[in-house]
Order: C-alpha cells, then structure tokens, then sequence
C-alpha cells in the first residue's frame, strides 16, 4: 500500500467531510456475533462534536469529493477549484478495521461527492459497508450518507448493512434549493427518505414474527439542514424539521450554521460570522418539541417567526404566555411542570418523585438542581418567600439576563491561567 498517498487523501478526504455534523451514532443496538469484530452498543461511542462540526470517535471521509453538481454552499462543488481525491473501497475497509483495532476509532461515517450518477456513488459507498460486514464480520457502528437521487432497491440494500442513513436536505425550503442547488429536485431527498422509512416499519413488523429477520438500519435515519445560507427563518427550519419527524420517523435533525465557503453574490460574504448561537437555538427548540412536550407552532409562528438570540426558547415562550404562571410546584402535572423555564426533564422527574414525601420548598428546589434565576419567577412552592413577579415581561427578561451567567454573553472571555 502507498501509505504517503493513503495519507494524503486522508486529510483531502476527511477534511472534505468536517461540515457534515449528521453522524451521531446513539440508538443502535448491534451485537458483536460470530466472534466478529466490535460491538455497536456496548463500548459508550462518543457523541461530542468538535468546533466545527466533526464528531471525534467515527472515522468520518468522504469516499470522494469529486462531484458532478455544483451546489453553491458546498466546498466539494465541481465548479470549486480544490484538490480532489478518491478512495477505493478497499482502501476505506482497510482504514476502518486498522483505525478500529488501534482504538481510534468507533465506527465509520461515511459520505461521498457524486460521481457519474446517484447510483453508482450509491453502490461504492454500499460496497465498503457490505465488505465490512461480510469480509471482516466488523460489528461496529456504520453511518452511510445516501445519495439523493439513489434507487429504492440501493437504498434498501444500504439499510441492511449501515446502522444508520441519512440523506442531507440541506437547505430548509424548496426555493433557496433552488436558487444554491439547481441541479437538485426536491423530490431526490424525499423519495430515499420515504424508502428508508418503509422499509424500517416493515422490517420491524416482519422481526415480530420471523426470528432471524435482518436488522434494517437499526439507529434510525437523521438528516442536516444548513443554517443561514439562505433567508430562512427559525420557523421555516423548525417547520420542516417537525415535517420530517412526524412523516419519516426521522431519528434526528442536525443544524448546521453556514460557514462560508464561496465567494457568491447568492450567499453570506466570505468572513461572515457562522451563527453559532442560532444553531443552539434551534436544537434547544428541536428539544422542546422532541422531549418536552411542545408543538412547534407554539413557539415560532406568524406573530413570532424568528427565535429570541438572548434567551432560550422555553423562557421566551414563558414569557408571551405569562397567564399559565405561576405554577405550584407540589401540585402542577408533569405537563406543566415541563414548561417551566430553568426546569429541565431530570429535575421535572426529581420534583415528582421527592414531593411524594414532602412539599417542596426553595431550599428543596436549590438541591435538586432546578435554574432558580429563571425558574423563581414562574412558581409558587410551599414558602412564605414570595418571589415579586408582577414585572412586564420586557422588564423580567431584562433581569433574568442580567442575574444569568449566560456562556453567551459578550464579555465573557476565556480567563487567564494565573489571575
Ligand atoms: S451534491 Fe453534495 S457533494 Fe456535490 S456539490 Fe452538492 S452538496 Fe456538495
């Protein structure tokens, strides 16, 4: 093996795939089987994420970043003068199973730019998972990105093989597709997405009574939109997001602030700060629709189409429905009890459980964790303590910044060592 040339389209390749954050690897249950090699579930793969995107324990590259479509957001674009590169499958086996050996990894991301056509990007990609599962009985986690525009019999045969699929919408509506990626039809990300779909429900109904049914795409399928390449707002991201998680069982959406890689009179000007705290934003109204009980049209709609950047999405939503507050803290559902700002999911079910024994008081909230900055202007609890809450709600949310220590604000810069 050219191990110089290896390298090289190992840092081509790998650094090509960096703005792609879709390849969180929770949820699969893949056992190690035939004294193979690795165990999807057992070994804590890792789900952080560097600055920019890259998630630090999958060996994450893309096949190729040769490509055919010239999308105008995207560094591996054909009109993109950049050096390119292109694995062949046997090479992508090879790193995975040495990299996995040597502990560096725990699975493998894998991406491609399209070359000749959906299909054939499709199958290449197809054909490393499947050597790795069949060739080298490797039961790590594999997150294959699919290729829009690929056939449902590909897109069913990748599923047998990968833990996860996704295929990247990238922009959130049809228009600002059309103006960055012309080359792209709408319809190529529904239909694989529509697929996989499919196919996970009926595999899972045929799993109920035959035994030996293969796993079909186990941890699910997650796709990516780009934040802020196009005028968007909060509510068109979110909108869609909802679509994909009430339509395609969509495991995850990831969002990924635009880092500018082109100089395009279509897109932010290169230097252009990557929205960062926007991106925050939206997973934490992501996390609200998800786990915390809320509609989306709760949040953002025509009145309110653009998230609040100073506070986080549930104490924004506090605030313009103050007539829900205050809510007794002994007595309120778990519905309610959800909806309080500073009160988070672990707290809401530690408040249930102590006031099974007691009613709770302040010092009882302190210990159990709940953000009182935010949280004491929205409850009442078994205190005499009251705690004034007859201030507009301009003026309240001008005093929870002020008492939060929010990672945010502008003047907290990193402290020296020695100070
Ligand atoms: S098809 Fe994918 S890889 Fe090719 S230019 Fe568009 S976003 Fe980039």
């Amino acid at each position: 093996m050219d191990f110089d040339r290896i390298k090289e389209k190992l840092s081509i390749l790998a650094d090509a795939a960096k703005y792609d954050v879709s390849c969180s690897s929770s949820g699969s249950k893949r056992k190690n089987t035939n004294k193979g090699l690795g165990d999807s579930s057992g070994m804590g793969i890792c789900h952080s994420y560097t600055e920019d995107g890259r998630c630090v324990s999958l060996l994450k590259i893309l096949l190729t970043n040769h490509c055919i479509f010239d999308c105008a957001y995207c560094v591996t674009r054909k009109s993109n003068d950049i050096k390119r590169a292109a694995f062949k499958v046997q090479e992508v086996v090879d790193l995975t199973i040495s990299f996995y050996r040597r502990n560096y990894i725990e699975g493998l991301f894998l991406s491609s730019g399209i070359f000749k056509d959906a299909d054939t990007t499709m199958e290449r990609l197809i054909q490393v998972a499947k050597k790795l599962r069949e060739e080298e009985n490797f039961n790590g986690y594999i997150h294959l990105k699919s290729i829009p525009g690929a056939s449902d019999e590909l897109m069913r045969e990748a599923g047998l093989y990968a833990d996860r699929l996704s295929v990247n919408i990238e922009i959130p509506t049809k228009s600002g597709l059309k103006l960055l990626a012309p080359d792209k039809n709408h319809e190529d990300f529904m239909k694989p997405m529509k697929k996989v779909k499919n196919e996970i429900i009926q595999y899972k109904q045929e799993s109920r009574i035959i035994k030996s049914t293969p796993k079909y795409a186990p941890a699910g399928q997650s796709t990516q939109m780009i934040v802020g390449a196009t005028g968007e707002s909060d509510r068109d991201i979110m909108y869609t997001s909802n679509f994909f998680y009430k339509n395609y069982q969509m495991r995850r959406v990831y969002y990924s602030g635009y880092v500018p890689v082109a100089n395009d009179p279509r897109l932010p000007a290169l230097g252009t700060q990557v929205p960062v705290l926007r991106e925050n934003r939206l997973y934490q109204t992501d996390w609200l629709m998800r786990f915390y009980g809320f509609d989306v049209r709760e949040i953002l709609n025509n009145d309110y189409p653009h998230l609040d950047m100073e506070i986080d999405p549930k104490l924004s939503w506090a605030l313009r429905n103050r007539e829900h507050f205050p809510v007794n803290i002994n007595r309120a559902d778990k519905s309610m009890l959800l909806r309080i700002p500073g009160v988070g999911l672990k707290s809401v079910n530690k408040i249930l459980q102590a006031r099974k024994f007691r009613k709770l008081n302040w010092e009882h909230l302190k210990k159990i964790g709940i953000a009182l900055n935010r949280a004491q202007y929205f409850i009442t609890c078994d205190s005499r303590i009251w705690e004034k809450n007859d201030y507009s709600s301009d003026r309240l949310k001008q005093i929870i910044i002020q008492n939060s220590a929010s990672k945010f604000r502008k003047d907290t810069g990193q402290l020296s060592l020695f100070s």
